[in-house]
């Protein structure tokens, strides 16, 4: 879980969880109200973890046509990506470091 460079709380699933909603690397910390920032290393990582949904989506379609000869639903494809990505957003948080200044990507 992150710990905040300014104050050293470490913030909850939850709390990570609503800043990375926010799509930003900006993240305001709950406890002391300073802005705190993905670090590089941790930017590298989150987008490794994003990889895992764009991968298995399409993997996991496949399968479930062979297998179960299901017609390449959209509502069951949809379903798939939405479940994908909720698996991101709750291994995210455990990949998330913070940093007090921002850092630049590469
Ligand atoms: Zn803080």
């Amino acid at each position: 879980m992150p710990i905040c460079q300014s104050c050293g709380n470490k913030w909850s699933w939850k709390q990570s969880v609503k800043s990375l909603f926010r799509f930003s690397r900006k993240m305001k910390c709950p406890y002391c109200r300073e802005m705190q920032y993905q670090s590089q290393d941790s930017m590298k990582k989150g987008s490794l973890v994003a990889l895992i949904p764009i991968i298995l989506a399409p993997i996991i379609t496949m399968v479930a046509q062979l297998f179960f000869s299901l017609e390449p639903l959209f509502g069951f494809v949809l379903m798939i990506y939405v479940l994908l990505m909720g698996l991101f957003f709750s291994i995210t948080p455990f990949v998330l470091r913070l940093s007090n200044e921002e850092e630049p990507l590469w």
